[in-house]
């Protein structure tokens, strides 16, 4: 299969599409992100990381029965991927409090959550993807009723499987954060599972090993990120 022309840039990825009207090469960048890209640097090797962190996960889901977007690995950045039409809602999966929702609800950071909390964002960078609840999604036509089901279900599912295989791994999986889409009326998990878009902390030390070492400044970026590429590789 062919990349033909790029359909979406992003901050982190480019979409391309191919020669089969199914398929997209998802493309991931240097680029990092935060605070809705107002913080932007060029980081080496981050899309490699990225992609082969998510090709290892997106094999991994598949292996336990979840349904994803994810066909092969192509290259060093390169994914190939099912087409979706994705729905304009970010889940969010809280097993340990730490960003956002400390800041908004002031919860200390570190508290235990059990079971996950589950929660849905518009996916809007002009509002700053404000947080939804389920009767907003229904209102807004983000996603239906059932959908909502699903992506509960699939999102628990995926914490379940994630989490036990990272803490195999002498990692603690704090949160992350999925997007879904649809392929003839099926909801399909998509985009990118990655260091950029899950909180990962060291189980003996509590040491921070994602993208909030870019947010904060606290150095040893890429550090971390080959860290867990090398664990979750093992
Ligand atoms: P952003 O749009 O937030 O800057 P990215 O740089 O990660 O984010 O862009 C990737 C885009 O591709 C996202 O909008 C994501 O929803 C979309 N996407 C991910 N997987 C698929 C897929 N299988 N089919 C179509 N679009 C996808
Ligand atoms: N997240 C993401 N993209 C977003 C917002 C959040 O990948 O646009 C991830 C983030 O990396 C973290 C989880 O979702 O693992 C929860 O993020 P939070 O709501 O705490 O927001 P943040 O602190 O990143 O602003």
């Amino acid at each position: 299969m062919k990349k033909t022309k790029p359909l979406y840039e992003g901050k982190a990825k480019i979409l391309w599409e191919t020669d089969s009207p199914e398929h997209m090469v998802q493309e991931f960048k240097n680029d990092a992100t935060a605070f809705d890209g107002t913080k932007h640097e060029v980081v080496e090797g981050k899309g490699a990381f990225n992609n082969r962190i998510s090709s290892h996960f997106y094999g991994l889901l598949r292996d336990e029965g979840i349904r994803t977007h994810f066909v092969k690995t192509l290259s060093d950045t390169e994914m190939l991927v099912e087409r979706l039409e994705m729905l304009s809602v970010e889940v969010v999966v809280r097993n340990i409090a730490a960003g956002s929702l400390v800041k908004r609800l002031g919860i200390s950071e570190g508290t235990k959550f059990d079971p996950p909390i589950v929660e849905f964002y518009l996916k809007d960078d002009e509002l700053h993807d404000p947080i939804l609840s389920e009767e907003h999604v229904r209102a807004l036509d983000l996603a239906t009723p059932d959908q909502v089901d699903a992506m509960k279900r699939e999102a628990l599912a995926v914490n379940i499987i994630l989490g036990n295989f990272l803490k195999q791994r002498g990692i603690d999986l704090v949160d992350f954060k999925l997007e879904f889409g649809t392929k003839g009326g099926e909801l399909i998990l998509g985009d990118e599972i990655s260091p950029d878009t899950c909180r990962f902390h060291d189980s003996k030390t509590g040491r921070i090993m994602d993208k909030d070492r870019f947010r904060q400044d606290l150095g040893g970026f890429m550090e971390a990120y080959g860290e867990i590429l090398d664990r979750v590789s093992s």
